[in-house]
């Protein structure tokens, strides 16, 4: 209905097994080059159902309750002063503080050392400092959070140890003094930003939590307590009371997430991820994106260069059941890996093949170690972001088949998407390509700006202000639909959209022309003009013939031109003048001609002048008007050659006479 040209022959289909392969043998090649390691995630996690979940299923369980959370005192060691001084930290998760393995402040915030009348010294953040003082105390001395990195301090259970290393203050961006203490405490098994955190100061990564939630042995007299239980978290606050490592605590009520399938109250929690390290090749990633022909240009540096700027490493595995399987196997004695990159070397390892290389039938799959034990398949299947990356190179099953095709095909000239992708597709094909060939994968990029009413608004259900977009073509036909789009804007532009506009672009462009063609129709119709019957060459023919066919191969040219530069808008707004100049000049000013008796050199000039622009019109506008194109090249074209291709759209685009 819209005149779309889709190949449904040969659609790639990520599902398919060839596709697959190629998936696989990309991440062989990634692995070779030392990028594919295991790291952790940490999600929202249920630990009844034993499985993550996404955001929209974390969003249904919120429910207010009251945790005991305790702001708790670890003690800086080495200090300056001569009374004990402590760091403070708030938490409403006490079942966290034995897997503590630093404390956050924010660089840029004050933080202030509280002397207090019970002998002790306190930090915490300037802000929040009101909360925590008493008659009688007083500030010993301020300093900024970046002066107080490197502290060491004690902390508060005895369980991490950080191989001879001691426990320190960090810094993160993500602490604000709106609640707690301006301090936070960091277990980087249990929060996303403790992770990152962690991560990036080269802290131990230690998680004392098994996956159906409770302590593990490490946490000798706590140990296979389930973490969320009421009990536990008293007993915990009060072996740090006992030892006077408590501030303050109480039960706070707050908003908390609990699974919707068994009410358990969540856990964020660190899950065994697979990564990519994206990181690795981000300047050449960037490099790439550089010599791309981005369309609007403020995408390469904009939208899309933050993105890389702000990179990370790609989080590849994802815990379900349907997807791509991840192809490594791994000893289940000594945990030596092998990543499997066609199904040639799976035959040769494991002797068979499985039905299809998905779960469950690619999980039966398993050889034997050198060891003594078993290689089994991992039990992750990848982001379908990867599958989707990999297109370049899937689609053709390469390289088991099609390398002619390929080297033929990529990198792609162009590529077109909405601008969301940046994140989504545009950085995929980027990321699996630099990581693999080191090449971008894409030439010329076209991002598509958003469709929006008539007052420039976003269109929603809710909002009433939705038009669909059948029915548009319902009322205003696909062509007239498709040419005020293109020539409306740019369209990396937001467009409004209504029928109104539409019906006015439609005047302009589409109704002329089939008035123009009509017009033509009816008088050669009662004239029985066959141009095979007439000869008049252009230089002989009156100035207005000339001039219309001047005119014709300036836009065919200038049209061309424009193509080829990726702007249909301008290319558009370029035949709409043509067409506009057709029908008020030459139509009007001609009329006569057309009107007269008889047939003489004159008549059968403005005949053919016209039969020629109308022809040579059917090919140029049939990439924007297809059906117009083709009724236009059916009756003019085709009516009169035999010989002529079947469709307007076999045809070769026209080339202006010089
Ligand atoms: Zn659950
Ligand atoms: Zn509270
Ligand atoms: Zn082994």
């Amino acid at each position: 209905r819209l005149g779309y040209w889709v190949d449904f022959d040969k659609p790639y289909m990520t599902l398919a097994d060839d596709y697959i392969e190629s998936v696989w043998n990309l991440l062989k090649k990634i692995d070779e080059k030392g990028y594919l390691y295991q790291g952790h995630r940490v999600s929202p996690y249920c630990p009844h159902c034993e499985t993550t979940l996404s955001s929209h299923e974390v969003a249904q369980g919120y429910k207010d309750v009251k945790d005991l959370t305790v702001t708790a005192k670890f003690r800086v060691l080495d200090g300056q002063e001569s009374e004990p001084t402590y760091i403070l930290a708030w938490t409403t998760t006490p079942w966290t503080l034995p897997s503590n393995v630093a404390l956050a402040v924010n660089g840029e915030l004050e933080y202030s050392l509280i002397h207090s009348s019970n002998g002790e010294n306190y930090w915490v953040a300037s802000g929040l400092k009101d909360n925590f003082m008493a008659d009688g105390d007083e500030i010993r001395k301020t300093a900024m959070g970046r002066d107080l990195v490197g502290i060491p301090y004690e902390p508060v259970f005895p369980y991490v140890t950080l191989e001879g290393k001691r426990h320190v203050v960090v810094t993160s961006n993500h602490v604000t003094e709106e609640s707690g203490t301006g301090v936070v405490h960091m277990s980087p098994a249990f929060g996303e930003e403790d992770y990152r955190v962690c991560k990036e100061h080269g802290v131990v990564f230690v998680n004392f939590v098994d996956l159906t939630g409770l302590f593990t042995e490490d946490v000798g007299p706590y140990a296979g307590r389930f973490v969320k239980d009421e009990a536990l978290n008293i007993d915990l606050v009060k072996d740090l009371a006992a030892r006077n490592l408590v501030f303050e605590k109480h039960k706070h009520e707050h908003s908390y997430p609990h699974c919707w399938r068994c009410d358990t109250p969540l856990l964020y929690y660190a899950i065994d991820s697979w990564f990519i390290e994206t990181t690795a090749v981000k300047q050449q990633m960037i490099a790439n994106s550089q010599a791309v022909n981005w369309m609007p240009e403020h995408i390469k540096d904009g939208r899309f260069g933050n993105f890389l700027d702000n990179l990370v490493d790609w989080n590849l595995s994802r815990s379900r059941y349907w997807g791509t399987p991840l192809p490594v196997w791994k000893c289940n004695q000594c945990g030596e890996r092998q990543t499997i990159g066609s199904k040639a070397e799976l035959l040769e390892l494991a002797g068979q093949l499985p039905a299809e290389l998905h779960k469950p039938y690619i999980d039966e799959i398993s050889w034997s170690c050198n060891c003594g034990g078993e290689m089994k398949r991992v039990p992750e299947v990848i982001d379908v972001w990867f599958d989707s990356g990999s297109m370049p190179f899937a689609q053709l099953h390469y390289p088991f088949e099609n390398q002619e095709a390929f080297s033929r095909l990529y990198p792609a000239d162009y590529i077109s998407e909405a601008v969301d992708q940046t994140r989504g597709w545009f950085f995929s094909l980027l990321a699996v390509s630099t990581l693999v060939t080191g090449q971008s994968p894409y030439k010329n990029v076209l991002v598509l700006g958003h469709v929006l009413d008539e007052n420039g608004k976003k269109m929603s259900k809710s909002k009433g202000n939705v038009i669909d977009p059948l029915e548009a073509i319902e009322l205003h036909g696909a062509d007239a639909l498709r040419f005020y789009f293109l020539s409306n804007t740019q369209p990396w532009n937001s467009q409004r959209f209504y029928h109104k506009a539409v019906a006015e672009s439609k005047a302009k462009f589409v109704d002329l022309l089939q008035n123009v063609h009509a017009f033509y129709a009816l008088y050669a119709g009662i004239d029985g003009f066959n141009p095979a019957q007439h000869q008049v060459p252009v230089a002989e023919r009156p100035l207005l013939d000339r001039w219309v066919t001047a005119r014709l191969h300036e836009t065919i040219r200038q049209v061309d031109g424009l193509l080829a530069d990726y702007d249909a808008t301008s290319a558009a707004r370029v035949l709409q003048e043509l067409v506009s100049d057709l029908s008020t000049w030459y139509i009007r000013r001609n009329r006569d001609r057309f009107w007269a008796s008889g047939m003489d050199a004159d008549k059968a000039s403005a005949f053919l002048t016209l039969n020629e622009v109308l022809a040579m019109l059917s090919k140029l506008i049939a990439p924007f008007t297809p059906f117009i194109a083709e009724e236009l090249y059916q009756n003019i074209v085709r009516s009169a050659d035999a010989s002529a291709p079947v469709s307007v759209h076999l045809c070769d685009f026209p080339a202006a006479d010089e």
